[in-house]
């Protein structure tokens, strides 16, 4: 198989289901299954800056367990976590023209200051408002039903003279821009629900605040009733056992997949998935691929590519690849899949950009 050919992807059951999945569950379940196979890798690359959001959590949560203790330990430590994740990604074909991080990243440098404030903060005070340094705090808290069924690691948990706070970090954007200002999208507020439950259920104690924080220091404060976290819990517990029947009794796919617009638009498993290729059209709304057998191919003057594909009924001109990273040269007559594309002004014209992948059949 070479790498641009789609692997098999086979169909597992869910062990169980982590509060900060519940919502994407609902929105595709074909997305989440393969997702939570450990066996099978992402088909598209991540965009650079979720890699520095990755960095970012590991910093925070060695300093909320003590392993860094000032700022001189944190700025070694986002370095280490750099390398870690690069030589991750350099021995992956999908992601390794993304390297260094600190050039291909968009914002590196401002999440690297914006890490480095928020590890001071929770040095001094915990990085929470109204919390004294001598509050007790645990990171990376293992909870998990009486049933097994839904399980995770709350990022830290603190102990104050308010009660209980269970805090999530958040590297990326929080709110939810259609609901209006200062609304934290629906799927942390669920999360952070259901570790309420969890948390309850595990100590008998249930916390008194449940706290989104941001790398850029804003703090947004859930509120919640004990009754729709216990419901949010069972309603997760039950989504477990109907997906898993689903699972066994589907036919194909298609069966288990949710191809919406929103859905779809960052999922890194398009190039597997049947119904997102019978779903999708040509309206702006979803992701900008395009797949058709190769008519044209030639080397430009200024060393890019620009291939030419007929997929029956148009054509699309792909200009600007990169050929030593698609190694596109050696294809002839095939059907191509290309994923990621920015659209030029002209319609069918499309141009590479670090997302851009293909995939052939
Ligand atoms: S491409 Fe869309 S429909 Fe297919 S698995 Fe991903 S989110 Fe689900």
């Amino acid at each position: 198989m070479s790498q641009h050919t789609v692997p098999n992807m086979p169909l597992k059951q869910l062990n169980r289901i982590s509060p900060s999945k519940y919502f994407s569950l609902q929105a595709c379940i074909l997305r989440e299954i393969w997702s939570a196979d450990t066996q099978i890798n992402g088909l598209l690359p991540a965009a650079a800056i979720i890699k520095i959001g990755t960095v970012a959590h590991k910093v925070l949560e060695l300093t909320v367990k003590g392993s860094v203790k000032n700022e001189e330990d944190a700025v070694k430590q986002w370095d280490i976590e750099v390398k870690a994740i690069e030589e991750e990604m350099s021995s992956n074909w999908l992601e390794k023209h993304l390297l260094p991080l600190s050039k291909r990243a968009r914002y590196y440098e401002v999440k690297r200051q914006q890490c480095l404030i928020m590890v001071r903060s929770i040095l001094l005070r915990g990085g929470i408002s109204g919390i004294t340094r001598h509050s007790s705090i645990q990171a990376e808290v293992w909870v998990e039903s009486h049933n097994g069924k839904v399980a995770g690691k709350i990022d830290v948990v603190r102990q104050t003279s308010e009660g209980i706070q269970i805090v999530d970090y958040k590297t990326g954007a929080v709110l939810d821009i259609d609901a209006g200002t200062d609304v934290v999208k629906q799927e942390y507020q669920q999360q952070l629900k259901i570790y309420a439950a969890l948390y309850n259920e595990k100590y008998c104690n249930w916390p008194e605040h449940l706290v989104i924080l941001t790398l850029g220091h804003k703090e947004y404060d859930i509120p919640f009733t004990r009754k729709e976290c216990t419901e949010l819990l069972e309603k997760a517990s039950a989504r477990l056992d109907e997906v898993n029947v689903m699972i066994t009794s589907a036919y194909n796919t298609k069966e288990l997949a949710n191809p919406t617009p929103d859905n779809c638009r960052y999922c890194a498993y398009r190039p597997a998935c049947e119904a997102y290729w019978a779903a999708r059209d040509l309206t702006g709304l979803w992701p900008i691929d395009c797949f058709g057998r190769i008519i044209d191919k030639r080397v430009l003057n200024n060393g890019n590519l620009r291939i030419t594909l007929s997929n029956g009924t148009n054509n699309a001109v792909i200009r600007g690849l990169d050929p030593e990273r698609h190694k596109i040269c050696n294809l002839s007559d095939n059907d191509v899949y290309f994923y990621n594309l920015n659209a030029d002004s002209t319609p069918g014209y499309y141009s590479e950009n670090l997302l851009t992948t293909f995939y052939s059949k």
